[in-house]
Parts: C-alpha cells; structure tokens; sequence
C-alpha cells in the first residue's frame, strides 16, 4: 500500500479558509500564490508539489526524491524558519491575516472548550495508566500533518520489528540506568515500556501534578530567599562505615555488617552489568538494518517538522501575540553549560582586574617558596601598569589559531598568558582563598539578578588531588558568600589522572575517587564532620566530566578491565570508565541522601563535543543529559534514541566555532527541528563572547544565523529550564504549577510564551513515533511458570533423543546454525525471566522446538499457554 502524507485540510477552521482565499484576491486557487511567494523569496521553499498546498495530497516520496526542496542539505534545516519577503502588498495582507488570527485567538480564550480540540495522539488505551484527556488538553485548530496507510516506515517488515524490538530494549537499558540513580526519565516513554513489559512495576517516582494556576494566584517569580541561604538542618550522625568495593563506595550499618560484608541495600550496577549493556549497546548503533530505520525516521521528522511550520507559522505568532506581557526577553532561561572560571566575559574580567589593582595594590597576592609578592609587584615583575592593560593584551579570547587545538584553548584560561594571574584571579584555592573569584563571580550573578530571567549553571571544578578539596571548596562558597537565586553549581572532574600520576601525586585511580567521593559519603552520613560541605552542597545538583575529548583512547572496555585500586598505568583511563564510576558512586550516594532526606545529584557530562561516538552511548545509558551531543549528527541511532528518551542536549555553538565545528555545520538547527531536546548555553563566556549578557548573544547569533523563529527561540529557553538544576518548586513558579504533565496540559503560554500549538504538535509527533516502535513489539508473555518449566524440560529431552535431530542436522549443516538463525530471527528482546539476558536458553529452545514441530519431526505437545501465545 502506498504512504501519503495527507495534510488535514478539513481541521482548517473555516474562516480562515475564507480569509486565505478572499485575502488574496485570486480566487481560483492558491497555486498561483505559493509560487508567487517563491518568486519574491530567498528561502529554499517547497517546490512544485506545493503548488496544491495546503488542501492536497502530496507524498512521501516526494519528500525523499527532494522534489520539495533539491537544496536541502543536512545542515540547512533551517531554511523553513525564513519568513518569505513578500512583495508590499502581499505583506499588507499577510498582517491583515495575523491581525484577523490575533483577536480570534484572544476571544478563543475565553470559550476554550467551544472553539478547542482535544490534543490528540495515539496513545495505548489499556491498563491502569491510561491517558485521560484533561481541561487543559485543548489545543486551538491546528494542521496536522498525518501519514496514512500501511505503516512499515518505509523498511520492510522484518526490518521495522527487528528495529523496534532493538529499540525498546535500549530503552528499557537507560530506564533502569536512571531509575536506579535518582535520575529522571520522562513518563511518555515510561509508559510505551510499561505497555509491553505488563506486571512490571514502575520503576520511576511517581510524580504528583497540581492543577494550573494564573500568575495572579501563582506568579511567574520565586519569591526571594530570605535569611541566611547557607542555614540547612544538621541531623545527627547515622554512625554508617564506608568502604570502596572494587571502585565503588558502599555503606555498611556497622562493623559486623562491614565485617560480614553485608552492604546496605544501595543497589548500583556494577561493572559486569555495565560493561555488558554497554557493549549491548555499541553493537546496536552499529546495526545495519536499524541505523537504516532510525535514519528514516529522523528525516520524516524533518520534513514533518517544514511542514507543520509551513501551515502552522501564523497560528504559532497569533497565538504569541495574544498573550499579555509575555516576550522572549522575559521568559526564563537558564544557561545549562557555563564553567566559572570563564562565566564572565573578557571585558568584564578586564575591569576587575584593574579596579582590584586601584584599590587593592598592597594586598600579599602569592606565596612561592616563602617568597610573597603583593598585586602590585606581580604585575611590577611583569612590567605592566593598570593603564597598559587592554582587552587584546588580556589575551583571552579563543580565536582561529584554537579551532582543533584544545591545548591553545585550555591555555586562554590564563590572563595575559599568565597562570600567575590565573591562579590570583580565577582560582576558589589560593593565597587568597579564591576571595577575587569569589567577588568577581558575585558580581556575574548580580547582572543575572538584575536581568531577572537569565540563571546559570556554574562549573566548579574538583580535581581529585586531595581528601580536603571539598572543604576548601565549600569554604570558598560560604565566606565568599557566592550564593544567588539565580545560579546553581555542579561539579566538574577533569580527566587528569594521567597528569596527576606522572606528576607523582596519586599511585592509583582509587585514590582520585577516594579523595572526590569520600568526603560527600561522610557527610552525608554526619552533617558536622564538614559542616560547611554539608550547606554548600544544598546548591550542587550534579556532577560534569571534563576535559579535550578528541585525545586518543581506547574506548571500549571487557569486564576484565583493569580495577581502580590497580590502576597504576600512566596511561588515563577511557572516558567510560571515568563515567561508570561516577555513575555507580553517585548512585550509591544517592541512595544514602535519599534515605538522609537530602538532595540527590544527576550526571551531566560534557559529551559527544568530539571524540570516539561510545561517550555518547555512556551519555545515553548513565546521564540525566549531556552537553554538546554534536557526534549525534553522526550516529542516527543514537540521535534517535535521544529524541525517543527525550535527553537534554546543552548545546554551545559559538564555542564550537572556536573548537571543533564551523557554526554553519552545527547539527543544532536539525536537532530543533526533529523535536530534540535542545537547550543553548555559553560554555565560556571569557573566551567566546563579548557583551555583557552572553546567554542573550547565544541566542541572538542563533536566531539569526539560522533564522529561528520567536516560537523556536522559547522553545529552547523552555527547554534549558526543564533541564537544569533547579529545583522543582522553583520551576513550577517559572513554567507552571503543573508543568510536569504530558504534552498542553504541561504548557502555560502566559509563561512560557511558547505556544500550546507547538508543544502539541511536539506531544503528538513523540507518541506518534513510540506508538509506531510499540506496537510492532508484542507483549511479553507473563513469568513463566513451573507447569512451563516441566513441559520445557520434558520436550528439551524428548526432542535431543528423538532420531529427527539427526534428521535435522541432514537439513541444516548444523543443528547450532539453525539454532543462531532462528534465535535472530525470533528472540524476544525481553526474555521470560532475565531482562538481561538476551540468549536466554528457554528462549533459544522455544525457538528450535517450534521449529521442529513445524517440520512435522516432532508431535505437537501442549504447551501451556504462556509459551503457545507467542506462537
Ligand atoms: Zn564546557
């Protein structure tokens, strides 16, 4: 059967069905109009097919053989975003039509059920968690873009449920990967999982929605911290033992539970397990026939994207228009990748440094080898004076000399080329005891105070080199005070073990995860063994790993793998193993604060900038979400596995530029557009930018260089605040007391300002797609049961000496190739009894036993019906 992408031209309120025909004046058709616009327009526009838009048919094929749009090269996605320069007069009735589209859409407000349809999707309708439409999900008219017909994605059958049983599977992977640590995973795809893994119990939290509310009765601003931010309650010590168990921390109630190896039940992956998935994992991407499949599906989300902007552009801007008070510039925004050693920029970092000079000369600045030197007599032995400083004598900013070389960039991070100054400016542990940064970095968050909407997640860094980082750390943050309600910190690691063992600082890797995980398990079982760790760490939400990702590694890693305690190689470890462990202490850790009542941390690596693609698999399976994710143009499984997972991308394009990829070949556009959860960020402000708002630069260099709409920059911003740090509470004031729910339910454009037509379309496109994946996975028969097990055991015997085997080994060279083949052919992707497991015996005997009975060599055998239901 043929696949037509039908544009429902029915859902096409009348009027403005009327208002596009009377409007134009031309009355016969609006093919005339298309063209003509094409005409007056720079834009690659859709070509002849269009000419029948929008109450036509048009298909698929089209779409592939780009009859649409022969330009359309991977990285011009954002060609959709340019509105067409109309001739005047075309324009002149282009605003009579918006202006027409405005006021209907504010009086629309007011009878919303009456003139609003239900947000639908193809949802399961089954169960205990079925989807129920609600109020709020109404959506305004909208076009949408439907495909029809028998639906195989374009691959054949086998192809579709083999990709789909693969597919399901790496889900199932990263639920319990997040699951097991406190992590997030969206509850659109949790419930796809629980539709075919029936009698499963949720894995996640489940989350409590509240009702929406106006910003009269719950405003749009968090109120303002009151008292002192750092006071948090003590509780008594727990008295729990730690001990690292091959790289991971356990916790242990008391010496004999120690002593008996009986560890609080704290359950983590370990290594086997992780490695296993892992593996499960990179052979998937590699898989043919479903890179194949999700490559597809990636370009139909493309093109269904151009699409719907193309019909729906106007209602979006309508709909933006009517809403009071509300733009871009104030909406909440939160820069999701900043490092604060960079977070200010160059001019900034110029100013202090000559006003610390002004007032400060005489302060003891450094301490080398007893020999202390005041500000003025540092800048004395450089032979410079406040009034020679420049910006260009700074030095700071990245430039063309860094694109591809990391090691330019990493030594921009010193003023003036000068890792004195670096260490006197923009260092938390110093002489000083980091009081500069710690005023510089309160002066970045007094302008984020002052703009209001603009937040921050600052990178602070631990290294790993001593047991008392943490302290100095914590101790920096509370005598500087560097506390805002607009910024939240995490924790870089650097990768630096191979640094830190030729240096002779450390004999193995333990030691660096003893020195960075030791302290939090310590206090978190007694607040006041670091009391002043124990406040800061109300404000950390997360660890980042960090570090030049193109360095050569051997990525991929067996079970074998050398453990912590004897990694004495100066050779670094891979980013996976970094990441594993990470992972597994953070999960422990979790689990002690969860039980503490104290908050939890998520892992937000950076990931994918550069390097082998495997960090992006590590991303997938063990990260809350990722920044710059830019391999993920390279590996279409992946992507798409992230769009399903919905996993944030923070990405920086300007930093890119500097680094690894020109910005007109960035994938952000692309990923926008396939629905991607994107966010934008600065990453270092000190190197990249040059105003004194570098978020709003970021966004202003995007929206102009690929043209994104007022509809698309919210949807980024909105984005970023779904996925950073802060907390719940705070969210719920900035996008919506129920901002957690599925789809327009969860959107309140008075907020938001993104518009509940774009938020379905999204809604709808994502369950689309799972639906699709979902149901070619059948459901998994229930346990199995001892009846099965015996009838099992009893055909397993009578099949191995019954003479057909031999019969069959005439049939087939070997009975093991028609055991391999069958087993590709038919294993479930969620065996009886292990998860895991994929070569589950039972299964691979199932297989051969149909197999047998098919040929008619064995008698049929009741089998009960858990296993004759497959069949
Ligand atoms: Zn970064």
């Amino acid at each position: 059967m043929e696949e037509s992408v039908v544009v429902a031209a029915q859902e096409y309120p009348v009027e403005f069905y009327h208002l596009m025909h009377d409007g134009d004046g031309d009355g016969d058709s609006s093919s005339s109009r298309v063209h003509g616009e094409r005409e007056g327009s720079e834009s690659p526009t859709f070509g002849g097919t269009s000419a029948t838009f929008p109450f036509s048919k048009m298909t698929l094929d089209d779409l592939g053989t780009g009859s649409i749009s022969p330009r359309i090269l991977s990285n011009e996605i954002s060609a959709p975003y340019e509105v067409p320069q109309f001739p005047i007069e075309q324009l002149e009735k282009k605003l009579a039509i918006q202006r027409q589209l405005s006021s209907r859409v504010a009086k629309d407000l007011e009878d919303r059920r009456s003139h609003y349809e239900p947000s639908i999707g193809t949802v399961p309708d089954e169960g205990d968690h079925a989807f129920k439409l609600e109020e709020h999900d109404f959506v305004p008219h909208f076009q949408r873009v439907s495909v029809s017909g028998e639906d195989t994605s374009g691959v054949p059958y086998e192809d579709l449920e083999q990709a789909a049983r693969l597919l399901v599977q790496a889900l199932h992977v990263r639920e319990r990967y997040m699951a097991v640590s406190h992590q997030t995973f969206p509850s659109t795809a949790s419930r796809f999982l629980r539709s075919v893994d029936s009698g499963c119990p949720h894995l996640l939290d489940v989350i409590k929605h509240e009702d929406r509310k106006t910003i009269e009765d719950h405003p749009v601003h968090a109120p303002a911290s009151k008292g002192n931010p750092w006071d948090c309650e003590f509780m008594p010590d727990r008295g729990y033992l730690m001990r690292s168990k091959s790289g991971v921390y356990n916790v242990y109630k008391d010496q004999t539970a120690m002593d008996n190896d009986e560890p609080c039940s704290f359950p983590y992956p370990n290594l086997d397990t992780f490695v296993r998935d892992m593996n499960r994992l990179c052979v998937m991407i590699a898989d043919g026939p479903l890179k194949s499949f999700c490559y597809r599906r990636l370009s139909c989300l493309s093109s269904k994207f151009q699409l719907h902007v193309l019909l729906n552009e106007l209602r979006e801007l309508a709909s933006q228009k009517a809403v009071p008070h509300r733009d871009f510039y104030n909406i909440r925004k939160v820069d999701t990748h900043i490092h604060a050693a960079s977070c200010m920029n160059q001019k900034h970092l110029l100013r202090f440094i000559k006003k610390t000079l002004k007032n400060h000369a005489d302060e003891v600045v450094v301490n080398s080898k007893g020999h202390s030197m005041t500000l003025r007599e540092v800048f004395q032995s450089m032979n410079l004076t406040s009034y020679d400083l420049t910006v260009d004598m700074l030095d700071v900013h990245a430039d063309r000399n860094t694109f591809h070389r990391f090691d330019k960039f990493n030594a921009k991070y010193n003023p003036i080329g000068e890792s004195r100054l670096r260490e006197v400016f923009l260092k938390t542990d110093n002489y000083l005891n980091g009081t500069y940064f710690a005023r510089i970095i309160k002066e970045v968050s007094a302008d984020l105070e002052e703009s209001k909407y603009q937040n921050s997640e600052l990178r602070l860094s631990i290294y790993g080199k001593h047991p008392e980082e943490w302290d100095k750390l914590a101790k920096w943050a509370i005598d500087g005070d560097v506390y805002s309600d607009n910024v939240r910190w995490l924790i870089q690691i650097p990768r630096l073990f191979d640094i830190f063992k030729s240096n002779k600082l450390m004999n193995n890797f333990q030691e660096l995860l003893t020195n960075i995980f030791l302290p939090l398990f310590e206090v978190t079982n007694n607040p006041r063994s670091h009391p002043e760790l124990h406040m800061f760490l109300q404000y950390v939400v997360g660890f980042d790993s960090v570090d030049d990702e193109s360095k050569p590694e051997n990525p991929l890693f067996d079970k074998d793998v050398t453990l912590p305690e004897q990694w004495c190689d100066e050779e670094n470890p891979p980013y996976g193993y970094y990441q594993y462990y990470t992972y597994a202490n953070m999960t422990v850790l979790n689990h002690f604060r969860r039980e503490r009542g104290l908050n939890t941390f998520v892992l937000r690596p950076h990931c994918g900038e550069a390097g082998p693609i495997q960090h992006l698999v590590c991303g997938f399976m063990m990260a809350e979400n990722i920044s710059h994710g830019l391999l993920l143009r390279k590996v279409p499984v992946l992507q798409y596995l992230y769009y399903l997972a919905q996993i944030g991308i923070a990405m920086s394009p300007l930093s890119n530029n500097s680094l690894f990829l020109n910005y007109h070949r960035n994938p952000l556009p692309e990923y926008l557009a396939r629905g991607l959860s994107v966010s934008l960020s600065t990453d270092d402000p000190l190197q990249f930018h040059f105003t004194k708002e570098p978020l709003m630069e970021e966004y202003s260099i995007a929206a102009q260089v690929w043209k994104l709409s007022s509809c698309d920059m919210c949807e980024l911003a909105h984005n970023s605040v779904l996925m950073s740090g802060f907390p719940h509470k705070m969210k719920q004031y900035w996008l919506g007391p129920n901002y957690t729910k599925e789809g327009v339910a969860g959107n309140d454009i008075t907020r938001t300002n993104v518009p509940d037509i774009r938020v379905a379309y999204r809604y709808e496109t994502l369950l689309d797609e799972l639906s699709n994946i979902f149901k070619t996975v059948e459901k998994e028969s229930g346990p199995v049961t001892p009846m099965t097990r015996v009838v099992i055991m009893v055909s397993f015997v009578e099949m191995f000496v019954c003479p057909c085997v031999y019969v069959m080994k005439q049939m087939f060279s070997s009975v093991l190739s028609l055991y391999i083949h069958m087993f590709r052919v038919f294993t479930c992707p969620v065996s009886f009894q292990c998860r895991e497991e994929r070569q589950c015996p039972i299964q691979i005997f199932k297989v051969c036993y149909l197999h047998l009975t098919l040929s008619g060599y064995v008698t049929q055998v009741n089998f009960g019906t858990s296993l004759t239901s497959k069949w």
